[in-house]
């Protein structure tokens, strides 16, 4: 069985007909994905999967960090990507960090993907203030946090390193007039909008935002 997403806002033929083009991937990856998808778990698309890995060889990444693990779908996605690169990634709930911590154990990754469990709030401070330096940040956490995700990530990025932002369309919810938008979804909508302007308006970031997956926003420090 192949995963399948909902919710994409890109035609699902296209999104289809362009992950064709895509590298293979080891298998035990799809099944990670089916099994988040059926438990629920938000897992990244795999024409996302494609543009980070992407990214990762053609700027030569030697090391990533990673906000919102989940079940380590992604950061098993781009070591698979990319062999030489370290990761640490931030996963708050235990049960979730517990099962991504399994999934780096099963396929042998525990060299090279560090979890760190924990609120991104509280380890991204850690971090900072041990002036830890990174070449790539993907951010893929709660929604309402990128502004600050993105304040932490200037600080440990290297000078060019780059920031992927996951989520930015919010399902294609982010273009509606934000009284189209169910009242409980109006606080983030808000929030989505503040920050994809302040990154396309920054001194620090130069960024380009992507319509793939549910929408990405690249961001290269200046
Ligand atoms: N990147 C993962 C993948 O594609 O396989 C999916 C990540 S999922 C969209 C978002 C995850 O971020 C959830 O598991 C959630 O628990 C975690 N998360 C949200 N806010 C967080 C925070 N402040 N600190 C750490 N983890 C957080």
């Amino acid at each position: 069985m192949k995963y399948k997403y909902n919710g994409g806002i890109m035609d699902e033929r296209m999104e289809v007909f362009l992950e064709t083009f895509s590298e293979e991937l080891p298998e035990y990856l799809n099944e990670i994905a089916l099994k988040a998808q059926m438990e629920h778990v938000p897992v990244i698309r795999r024409l996302t999967g494609g543009v980070l890995v992407f990214f990762l060889k053609a700027f030569a990444v030697k090391n990533v960090l990673e906000i919102g693990t989940a079940v380590g779908y992604s950061a098993l996605y781009m070591a698979e990507g990319k062999k030489d690169i370290v990761i640490d990634t931030i996963e708050k709930v235990p049960k979730r960090a517990a099962q991504a911590r399994k999934n780096f154990e099963k396929y042998d990754k525990r060299e090279c993907i560090n979890l760190i469990e924990g609120d991104a709030l509280k380890i991204l401070k850690e971090l900072s203030d041990n002036q830890k330096k990174y070449d790539f940040i993907f951010v893929d956490a709660s929604k309402g946090q990128y502004k600050v995700f993105a304040e932490y990530a200037l600080t440990l990025l290297n000078r060019g390193g780059i920031m992927v932002t996951d989520n930015v369309m919010q399902e294609g919810e982010v273009l509606e007039s934000r009284y189209a938008v169910v009242r409980r979804n109006r606080t983030i909508h808000t929030r989505m909008r503040e920050y994809l302007y302040d990154i396309t308006h920054s001194d620090d970031w130069n960024t380009i935002i992507l319509p793939v997956g549910d929408g990405i926003a690249v961001s290269v420090k200046i």
